[in-house]
């Protein structure tokens, strides 16, 4: 199990208990492997595994080709001494025209829906169930059109605008997607708030946006709001009932309340008296918040025609393997993350359907099996638990390892020529459980967001037998801005560019990255790069530089075949006292590879010649080794136990040692803590990143011995 530490993110809470779905897809794994057999059972297994991988070798299937070449993925531009990246789908890129659109008809992500409703011709768009034992119900597109531009209307009756600022403080539902297209009508902006900012930003973000509505989903997240309401708030428009006390305090409070239904039925009434005013491409259409490690939250401004942009590229890169309209995504990560954003607007943009987990996420693979979905994105925290889980299953039975080895080569052979199938001998006797639980049909994953081990990327693809695609991306340019492409199975690297930009990495002097050796920081320019913080120029003009390269703050390195390899991040390094420098996320993605290593934190300060780590054990392969060699013990207990210290010390060391790290960069001591990092104890991002401020001011009483101890 790995936790990547990496830059800062935004998600919601609600969704972000993604340790939960881990979980629960944990469980299922453990059933997928259990009737693994040893001893004679399992010799006569692994025979017939043999015979029928013989058999499975005589039937196997054609693959279709890539796309073209992948041995070169992109064009390379030269503009003075700048070696410029450009999409093989974009021709006009070199000429700095970028990819805006792909349909006529879709500018907008009003536009958008519309489309959608038109594909379908009326089909399933938005799918949600109340509990987990009931059926999936669904709203088609036209009735969705309706009472989303019903919802808009009532707010414009109720004096909003178009350019208002309105905000959505909810898990996702029908009616997140029926507020956002119902101000798309009357060009108005969504702002997402969500749980992990707290009631502090949550309060900033409405006085900055200045926004006098909120729609929230429950009674938790009215009364959060009502703690700190700033003066400009004077309306609450609740989906789920409210309780009395809540109530009677908004009353006192002098702030409006009303039911999602009311708002919709006030524009049912007056929806003569307020004509839609579309949006236009440029126009804002969202501010996305992102909570930083320090600091205000920054508003990302992001206009239609950006999002379309990036989502079209994306549909171009996707080739035959695009969402389309006969296909249901499950949403259950934040919408307040432009991840799920996209993928979701893709699916509105083709026709497709979206299904929305019942809200709790314990249950998702209840919700999975239900909705059978074809499509799903994740990130990388959910894919390493479902890969640490069978790899942790396997581990004590060598017959049970060797199995899994065929079968991840037996697939991976056939991936490589281009197969992608679950109806081959080793779906049926290895990963069946794990396909069907998440619903049995998926057949496209869209991974990012945060580093994804090549290991575990092959493994999906392989026991999920379909197509998984990593992007790489931030905020600030939408989403991904490269992509993998068709094809290509090959792991450790983001794919080369989307043809809604160009890429180019810039030299990192302090960091010894220089791009005439390839690597340097990403700098991004095109259609998907935002419009600046809100409110903040300066901030702003941090980011984009006077000819329009939005730097991203990731060092990347560009492979042979044209596409991108993330390898590093430019803030979080530090000198040590002697001169060198330390990338403390490098070590951590390192160290965290050691199976008894759940999540570190490695800190090193200017003043001193060495780094130290703060290591939360893996609760599950210390308890195995610990009983092993006879230390009882609760995890609290072992993580006070030298010995294993000295084991965890031992492993990551030799982890070190294996990727060639430099003795300085090798950790001196380290300090074992037994409560994982969490959202909720205020360590982690909502994408489960370290808190680097917060994780240093926690831990300093432990950070200042190891250092006494060590000087
Ligand atoms: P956010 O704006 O919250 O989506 O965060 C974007 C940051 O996440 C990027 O600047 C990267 O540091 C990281 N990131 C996103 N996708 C990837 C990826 N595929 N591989 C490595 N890092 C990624």
């Amino acid at each position: 199990m790995t936790v990547i530490m990496g830059s800062r993110h935004v998600l919601g809470t609600e969704m972000i208990t993604l340790i939960d779905v881990s979980v629960q897809i944990k469980h299922k794994m453990e059933d997928a492997l259990e009737w693994f057999p040893g001893g004679a059972a399992g010799a006569a297994m692994m025979a017939g595994a043999v015979a029928l991988g013989t058999y499975y070798a005589a039937t196997r299937q054609k693959g279709s080709p890539p796309m073209f070449p992948l041995d070169e993925q992109a064009f390379l531009e030269y503009e003075g001494t700048e070696m410029i990246r450009t999409s093989r789908f974009g021709k006009d890129a070199k000429d700095g025209t970028f990819l805006r659109y792909l349909f006529e008809d879709c500018r907008t992500l009003y536009d958008c829906f519309r489309r959608g409703a038109k594909e379908s011709n009326n089909g399933i768009c938005l799918g949600w169930r109340e509990t987990k034992n009931k059926p999936y119900q669904w709203l088609h597109y036209n009735e969705a059109l309706l009472r989303a531009k019903n919802f808009g209307c009532g707010l414009v009756h109720m004096g909003l605008h178009p350019g208002s600022y309105v905000g959505i403080y909810s898990i996702n539902c029908p009616e997140w997607i029926l507020t956002e297209q119902g101000l798309y009508c009357y060009s108005m902006v969504i702002v997402p708030l969500y749980d992990t900012l707290g009631a502090d930003a949550c309060a900033f973000i409405i006085n900055q946006a200045e926004m006098t509505t909120v729609i929230c989903d429950d009674d938790a997240k009215i009364n959060l709001l009502l703690d700190k309401a700033p003066k400009c708030l004077v309306r609450l428009v609740h989906i789920k009932p409210l309780k009395p006390e809540t109530i009677a305090r908004a009353k006192k409070q002098a702030i409006e309340l009303l039911r999602f239904e009311e708002v919709e039925k006030l524009g049912s009434t007056y929806s003569h008296s307020h004509r839609e005013k579309p949006p236009r491409p440029d126009d804002i259409s969202t501010i996305c918040y992102t909570s930083g490690t320090t600091g205000n939250p920054k508003g990302v401004m992001l206009s239609h025609e950006n999002i379309v942009a990036d989502v079209s590229a994306v549909l171009l890169q996707m080739g035959e393997h695009r969402p389309c309209r006969q296909d249901t995504m499950i949403s259950f990560l934040p919408l307040a993350h432009m991840l799920e954003r996209c993928c979701q607007v893709a699916m509105y943009m083709q026709g497709g359907a979206v299904g929305f987990y019942a809200g709790d996420i314990r249950n998702l693979m209840e919700d999975m099996k239900a909705l059978k979905p074809t499509v799903t994105p994740a990130v990388p925290r959910l894919l390493n638990r479902i890969h640490d889980k069978v790899m942790g299953n396997v581990n004590g039975s060598v017959v049970k390892r060797a199995m899994l080895r065929m079968a991840i080569n037996s697939k991976m052979t056939e991936l490589q020529k281009g197969i992608m199938r679950k109806n081959s001998i080793w779906d049926t006797l290895i990963f069946r459980k794990v396909q069907e639980g998440m619903g049995g049909r998926l057949r496209l994953i869209v991974v990012g967001s945060a580093p994804l081990s090549g290991q575990v990327l092959t493994f999906m693809r392989c026991a999920m037998g379909c197509v998984v695609v990593e992007g790489y991306g931030q905020t600030e340019c939408v989403a991904p801005c490269t992509l993998t492409i068709q094809g290509d199975v090959s792991p450790e690297h983001v794919g080369p560019p989307l043809a809604c930009c160009c890429i180019k990495l810039v030299d990192v002097p302090e960091m010894e990255y220089y791009a005439s050796a390839g690597q340097g920081e990403v700098c991004v320019k095109g259609t998907s790069v935002f419009k600046g913080y809100y409110k903040d120029p300066e901030r702003t003009r941090t980011v984009i530089d006077k000819d329009g390269w939005l730097h991203t703050g990731d060092i990347g390195t560009w492979l042979p075949n044209g596409t991108l390899k993330i390898i590093d991040r430019k803030k979080h390094i530090f000198k040590l006292s002697q001169g060198e420098y330390i990338a403390p996320e490098k070590l951590e993605n390192i160290y965290s590879q050691s199976q008894y290593v759940a999540q570190v934190f490695v800190y090193g300060e200017s003043l001193k010649s060495c780094v130290v780590a703060i290591v939360v054990p893996d609760v599950e392969t210390v308890k195995i080794w610990a009983s092993a060699n006879e230390i009882p013990g609760t995890l609290s207990v072992l993580c006070a136990d030298d010995r294993v210290k000295a084991l965890l010390l031992e492993d990551i060391t030799r982890l070190g040692k294996q990727a060639h790290l430099k003795s300085f960069e090798q950790v001196k001591d380290i300090y074992l803590h037994p409560d994982p990092f969490s959202v909720q104890n205020g360590l982690l991002t909502p994408t489960m990143k370290a808190k680097r401020p917060q994780l240093k001011a926690y831990f300093k009483p432990q950070l200042d011995d190891m250092y006494s101890k060590l000087n």
